[in-house]
């Protein structure tokens, strides 16, 4: 049954990427769990960097969260800064040295390396999987985290200008490729 054969297929390609993090953060002192904090914090959006959302993108305990920050900022990988209006939002900030380990680690060498000779780019095996994501999270009602140029409160204002419908703030162009707490979806349409 195709059911049977694609979960075996996701089980094996989940375990071959876990230990290919392992390897890979094991000549930095880095769990796979510490690599994916870096990546996520690489990743996401200003509105997006704090510990609540990257416990929420992990889908860990606040606990696990709290000791992986511990170490990264331990090891100099990142820092914390205080939001500038509500002193009571912490940002999570990549330093030099968290960016250049991340480059070094992520993509694992044997994933990049398959990765690369996709036909198409890969671009029908990402709609595909992206598919099959969005309709896991939202059978369990979790947020999307997707990028922000996809989201139904992206609007364009013309070449090069766009902005949030939902802060109403300006957004660059870089902006709009990084993932949000607050993405939704746009609707398919009828
Ligand atoms: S447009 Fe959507 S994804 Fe982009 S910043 Fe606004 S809420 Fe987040």
């Amino acid at each position: 049954m195709a059911v049977d054969r694609l979960y075996a297929l996701l089980e094996r390609l989940g375990n071959l990427l876990r230990t290919e993090e392992r390897a890979a953060g094991l000549p930095h002192g880095l769990q796979p769990v510490h690599l994916q904090a870096l990546r996520y914090l690489q990743s996401c959006n200003r509105y997006s960097n704090t510990p609540a959302a990257l416990t929420e993108y992990l889908g860990l305990t606040k606990g696990t969260v709290s000791q992986t920050l511990l170490l990264l900022e331990e090891k100099g990988l990142l820092r914390k800064q205080a939001d500038t209006q509500d002193r009571r939002v912490i940002h999570l900030l990549l330093t030099e040295a968290g960016r250049a380990v991340l480059k070094e680690a992520l993509p694992p060498e044997l994933f990049k390396r398959a990765l690369t000779g996709l036909p198409g780019e890969g671009e029908a095996l990402e709609e595909a999987l992206t598919g099959l994501l969005r309709s896991l999270q939202a059978a369990n009602a979790q947020r999307s985290f997707g990028a922000c140029g996809t989201c139904k409160h992206f609007k364009r204002e013309g070449p090069g200008r766009f902005r949030c419908g939902l802060t109403q703030e300006p957004l660059s162009r870089e902006d709009s490729q990084l993932l949000c707490r607050e993405h939704e979806a746009v609707p398919p349409a009828h």
